[in-house]
């Protein structure tokens, strides 16, 4: 719409606008700019009224906290007939000070010549005190933050962040991938595709990830640390994602005091071999799987020979070294598949998944002798008994540990330092 048409509503609307409008002449010399016009939305935000302002300079606006170089600029720009963009602190009536945000363009007329400055302003005393308090919240709190954007590269990170991801300066990580960076490996260090990666997926599906705690993140020197993990998509309008928020804390404390209490529950103090309860429920999942898939194990149990004797002569706390000393020797000789615990006291037993008798049989053949050829500090040899079973297709496990313990029984009434497997 030409101007001539547009003038009819032209200062209805600049009054009604939302966003405050300041008109000053173009007199540049001192005392500088006269204030000419200020809209109704320049009254709200400051206090003053046109009577107020008439004719005044702006400079009524300014007291203690503007920041004078800033103002220089702005002549400067003004002088050069270049439009101005910054922010000072301005004063309302009422004395309270606020931030503002300023444009200020030259209005020039047919001929060129500056015949007004407008100023377009805004009071962002609330955004920036928004700002400043998630920075001073970003740089304060304990947790690590970072910002990445729809490549996965870090576009931002808090102080703690930095800290535990063992980097000192941001620019060593901003604009990288943070996926290869930190989170390249699992735990047992094999090649951790990006796209696996939870906080990838959560950002990229949009669905924020929460209480991620199965996850590792590497640092620059080769070691990591167990984290859990919060990601939180950030949207553009339209609906596309552009980036994502991600909160991770250091968990090595609380995984390490869950392994304490797994240790606790499943093994046992002395020895750290399964206690009898964990090695029960490997039992009964090992029957489970032999009745379904028809494989085959065994198990060994055995019991060291005169043990009350060991302890009668030497003590208590000596006797307890031969035991631990007993499940080394014995664990070392078992294979990855197999499970070893305290069954009782002084007595042990071996489940052997996929072993048949005589293999079994050849096991505890071994075992015997380690034990006896090892020389015990201060008790000297030790011996043990060992009974030997192989699985029965549907036999019961309390049917498997009675015939095993009465090998064991048999090997003990044998004279000991034997081993007795089923004669089947
Ligand atoms: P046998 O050859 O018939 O097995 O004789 P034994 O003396 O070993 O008899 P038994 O297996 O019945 O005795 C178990 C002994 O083991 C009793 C106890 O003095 C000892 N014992 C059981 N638990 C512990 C333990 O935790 N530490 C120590 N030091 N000794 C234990
Ligand atoms: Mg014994
Ligand atoms: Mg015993």
């Amino acid at each position: 719409m030409p101007l001539d048409q547009a003038a009819a509503f032209l200062p209805r609307a600049i009054d009604q606008a939302s966003n405050p409008v300041l008109v000053t002449d173009a007199d540049l010399t001192y005392p500088g700019p006269k204030i000419l016009y200020i809209n109704q939305a320049f009254t709200q935000m400051t206090g003053y009224t046109w009577a107020d302002l008439q004719g005044k300079s702006p400079r009524i606006l300014q007291g203690e906290l503007t920041n004078q170089k800033e103002l220089k600029r702005l002549r400067q720009c003004l002088e050069e007939g270049k439009e101005f963009k910054g922010a000072n602190v301005n004063y309302r009536k009422d004395g309270l000070p606020y931030l503002v945000e300023w444009n200020i363009a030259a209005v020039r007329d047919a001929t060129g010549q500056v015949t007004h400055y407008i100023s377009m302003q805004r009071n962002v005393s609330k955004r920036r005190e928004e700002e400043h308090f998630s920075r001073t919240l970003l740089n304060n709190i304990g947790e690590g933050v970072f910002g990445v954007d729809s490549e996965g590269r870090f576009t931002f990170i808090n102080p703690a962040g930095l800290r535990m991801l063992g980097y000192s300066k941001n620019e060593d990580l901003i604009g990288q991938n943070s996926h290869q960076l930190t989170h390249h490996s699992y735990p047992d260090g094999s090649p951790y595709p990006e796209k696996d990666c939870p906080i990838y997926q959560a950002i990229n599906a949009g669905k924020p990830l929460k209480d991620w705690d199965e996850d590792w993140f590497w640092r620059p020197d080769g070691s990591g640390f167990p984290v859990e993990i919060y990601a939180t998509p950030l949207w553009q309008e339209l609906g596309l994602v552009f980036g994502g928020v991600v909160t991770f804390r250091d968990i090595s404390e609380r995984k390490h005091l869950e392994y304490e209490l797994q240790q606790m529950a499943f093994h046992d103090q002395l020895t750290h071999l399964y206690n009898r309860r964990a090695f029960y429920d490997l039992l009964e999942k090992e029957v489970a799987r032999s009745q379904r898939y028809q494989t085959q194990f065994s198990l060994l149990m055995f019991d060291l020979d005169h043990f009350k004797q060991i302890n009668d002569t030497y003590g208590h706390d000596l006797g307890d070294q031969v035991l631990v000393r007993i499940a080394e020797l014995t664990s070392q000789r078992m294979r990855e598949n197999d499970a070893i615990c305290r069954w009782g006291g002084e007595e042990f037993m071996a489940l052997l998944p996929e072993t048949n008798l005589s293999c079994a049989q050849a096991l505890a053949e071994q075992l015997r002798k380690t034990i006896a050829d090892e020389v015990f500090p201060e008790v000297g040899k030790v011996t043990a008994s060992i009974g030997v079973v192989e699985y029965q297709t549907n036999e019961s496990l309390d049917e498997l540990t009675c015939r095993v313990d009465a090998l064991l029984y048999q090997a003990k009434t044998a004279g000991r330092n034997r081993v007795c497997a089923d004669a089947i």
